[in-house]
């Protein structure tokens, strides 16, 4: 069922026929299977006219009309929760700063309303929760479900998230790295659908990497694998928060980049001063864009991927600069490569870990259907 649920899921309207073909299940399996997935309101029939004929055809898709997952990120400055349908399409999306507010505690106090009264809205509409992806900055013990000691976030260390959350809201809960939920944000909902392999960067006040191989998201043994900010780029650095020296988010995250540049304290003042022509301005970009594209030559060459998605909010100061990057990339990859090397921007701005943080929750319902809804619907 799940082999069958995968393939609606990736090419987002298909036929009975074409199931046939691509999973070389017979068509009485096919004709089972999709009739128990449509039982359960997880796909649903389409009419589609096609040819030149105009021959209508029955298509079958994902059915966004029964379920919601619902996605929280929470960030060292923000929090968002967002709300989804199976396709990924954000129904409902709430921030709030959070930058005058420390610790689990006073995290609470307003995420705990919040996600209340999100669930009870849901579920009074009438739809099922398959449940809760929260996403948080790693390392987390994926056994426990509690943080490990994330940099830079204070009183965080040991919390046991996983099952506060659970025991707090009653829904099934997963839990994950931010820079991995991007990434998961994109193989299920975004640009990934079609592609086995790629590395999701997120550049703000931190650099963190999500990489997505065989169409699986790696962890690694500590639930380190893809940690781009912290490859050494400067030899002789300054001492990181990771205890190594000279990590590229020490030169390249928002706070490194400002750290280069005396003429102010924010990404706008620079780019008003780049554009004004001040010359410490321009050479603090330019040394930015070598950062990156050194990164991003290591990425290729260590991960190779299909693709390289960036995001985070430093991200649109950026985007101007994308195609010199690229040009400079092709330079220094493999001959035979550099043709499909291809850098995007990321699909969800700055709801891509909420949105990733509840695409938990679908990969969950891709791989094993019956048994999600079994503990939604118990929940
Ligand atoms: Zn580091």
């Amino acid at each position: 069922m799940s082999e069958v649920l995968d393939r609606i899921w990736q090419f987002q309207q298909v036929s009975r026929v074409e199931l046939v073909e691509h999973t070389g299940l017979t068509s009485g399996t096919i004709t089972n299977l999709t009739a128990e997935l449509i039982e359960l309101n997880i796909i649903r029939e389409f009419e589609a006219v096609s040819g030149s004929v105009g021959r209508r055809r029955v298509m079958l898709g994902l059915d966004t009309n029964h379920y919601r997952i619902i996605g929280l990120d929470i960030g060292r400055a923000t929090i968002e929760i967002v709300v989804v349908d199976l396709n990924g399409t954000i129904i409902r999306t709430i921030e709030r700063d959070m930058s005058d507010r420390q610790g689990p505690e006073q995290y609470f106090e307003v995420i705990g309303p919040l996600l209340s009264e999100t669930k009870q809205e849901i579920e009074q509409a009438g739809y099922v929760i398959l449940g809760l992806g929260a996403s948080v900055p790693g390392p987390m013990d994926y056994n426990t479900g509690n943080l490990l000691d994330p940099p830079n976030f204070p009183g965080w260390s040991g919390f046991p998230l996983k099952r506060t959350l659970e025991e707090r809201f009653g829904m099934v809960t997963l839990i994950e790295d931010d820079a991995r939920t991007s990434a998961m944000a994109e193989r299920w909902y975004g640009l990934g659908r079609n592609v086995q392999d790629l590395v999701f960067i997120t550049m703000g006040i931190g650099i963190g990497g999500g990489v997505v191989s065989g169409g699986k998201v790696s962890r690694g043994t500590n639930g380190l694998c893809g940690q781009v900010g912290h490859m050494t780029i400067v030899l002789d650095g300054k001492i990181c928060d990771c205890g190594n020296r000279g990590c590229w988010e020490t030169v390249g995250s928002i706070p490194g980049i400002l750290g280069r540049w005396p003429g102010g304290n924010s990404m706008e003042q620079l780019k008003e001063a780049i554009k004004q022509g001040d010359s410490e301005a321009l050479r603090c970009m330019e040394d930015t864009l070598t950062y990156l594209e050194t990164a991003l030559i290591n990425v290729y060459n260590l991960y190779d991927p299909e693709m390289v998605v960036l995001g985070g909010r430093l991200y649109p100061y950026l985007a101007d600069y994308l195609l010199p990057v690229r040009s400079h990339l092709r330079s220094r990859l493999y001959a035979f490569a550099k043709d499909r090397l291809r850098i995007e921007p990321s699909t969800f701005g700055t709801s891509q870990s909420a949105v990733g943080a509840a695409a938990l929750l679908f990969g969950f319902l891709l791989s094993e259907p019956v048994r999600l809804l079994s503990l939604a619907e118990g929940s």
